[in-house]
């Protein structure tokens, strides 16, 4: 497949070039390349063409809730989104905490998934934050270990996993939620406090990702961590920089943790500019619209993060859109040692739109972005060098 006179991201900018693509893994950018036996000459003058993107927080409910998105249709909806590649979220059934359910979900993945699709394993048997897996076992398996959902309260339990994690030179992601503190904000802050005082503690280096951070004081505390050398990485997702606890009109506004004040957001947003968050994760959470009824947390996202974050950070003139691909895809990437293959996904940065929730791939309708104006659009999504999605009128 030969991509001709896109703006093609490469070592951190954009130039004018043409993609070459041989196969899954191979590729080459250059200026004005011909090829004799590439059938599909595409030209995109005009476009964008980024690394496909990354997104390391999601819940594909399959299996245990295959009625809320399987791993079919959450990875359309994903393609359709522009990642490439994501990372779901181990809070199916049975749990993948031991072999047996890590295979039997990676047969699936096998099967249904159209992008690259890796699986967190549980930090402890169950997610119920006593026993701590086989690390050692799994790590082969997996991309990561989180209990996402849960925290791991015992500070015994955590400490062993840090432990375990730091020795299999495997990375940790945590929910972060200390259950003794009513107010959400001081709940977050507690438990990351605990997790780096742990760290600190122990004097070890632990590969420690802190999941979807929603506050200002969380944020000055990771802040803080990194400027004292602790190796600590952190996610936002799109709906903390969009919207505050102000903007909540229905149930697709409630997630865990929930959406913060003005400070918080505008905190958020100052961490996304200096580099103290690294990452955008969507925490695409799909539910039914009973299940939402009667309380159940979270919001989708996949095939609105890209657009949203591209017209509330770029096109406001927060960050760059090089910037961008450093959030979304780069550093996500670089942080799960995701395998590089021919993954990229082609931007309409011009193009704008309405968001309708019913025309999303996914399962879920629950998104808080339901008639909101968006400014750039995915227009193709190739992953191992071949096109999963692509814009049609
Ligand atoms: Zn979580």
């Amino acid at each position: 497949m030969l991509l001709k006179n896109a703006f093609i991201y490469t070592d951190g900018s954009f130039n004018s070039s043409d993609l070459l693509i041989i196969n899954e893994k191979q590729w080459i950018v250059g200026k004005n390349l011909s090829s004799i036996e590439s059938k599909q000459v595409i030209d995109l003058t005009g476009k964008y063409i980024i690394p496909g993107l990354v997104d390391v927080h999601v819940h594909l409910r399959e299996p245990g809730f295959d009625y809320k998105e399987t791993i079919l249709t959450g990875s359309k909806s994903a393609a359709k989104g522009g990642f490439t590649s994501i990372c779901a979220m181990p809070n199916v059934i049975p749990a993948p905490d031991n072999i047996n359910s890590i295979k039997m979900v990676q047969d699936i993945i096998n099967k249904d998934a159209c992008i690259n699709v890796y699986q967190y394993g549980c930090i402890t048997e169950n997610r119920q934050g006593k026993k701590t897996t086989e690390f050692s076992m799994l790590k082969d398996y997996v991309t990561s270990f989180s209990d996402d959902g849960n925290p791991v309260s015992s500070d015994l339990v955590m400490k062993e996993a840090i432990n375990k994690a730091s020795f299999n030179d495997v990375l940790i992601a945590a929910h972060c939620e200390d259950f003794s503190y009513d107010d959400p904000r001081m709940s977050e802050y507690m438990n990351i406090k605990r997790d780096i005082e742990l760290i600190k503690d122990m004097n070890i280096t632990c590969r420690y990702h802190v999941c979807h951070v929603s506050s200002k004081k969380s944020i000055e505390l990771i802040r803080e961590a990194k400027k004292q050398g602790i190796s600590i990485t952190c996610e936002t997702a799109p709906h903390y920089l969009i919207f505050t606890n102000e903007d909540v009109i229905s149930e697709n506004f409630k997630m865990n943790p929930p959406l913060g004040d003005k400070e918080d957001k505008q905190a958020l947003l100052q961490a996304i500019c200096d580099g103290t968050i690294d990452m955008i994760a969507t925490d695409h959470a799909p539910h039914t619209h009973e299940d939402k009824l009667s309380g159940a947390m979270g919001v989708i996202g996949l095939e609105t993060a890209f657009s949203s974050m591209y017209t509330y950070l770029v096109e406001t003139g927060l960050i760059n859109l090089e910037r961008l691909v450093e959030l979304m895809a780069i550093n996500p990437a670089t942080t799960y040692r995701i395998p590089g293959y021919s993954d990229f996904t082609v931007l309409d940065t011009d193009a704008d739109y309405i968001v309708k929730a019913d025309t999303f791939l996914s399962k879920g309708r629950n998104t808080p972005f339901e008639g909101m104006r968006m400014k750039g659009r995915i227009i193709k999504t190739i992953c191992k060098g071949k096109i999963v999605w692509e814009f049609t009128q």
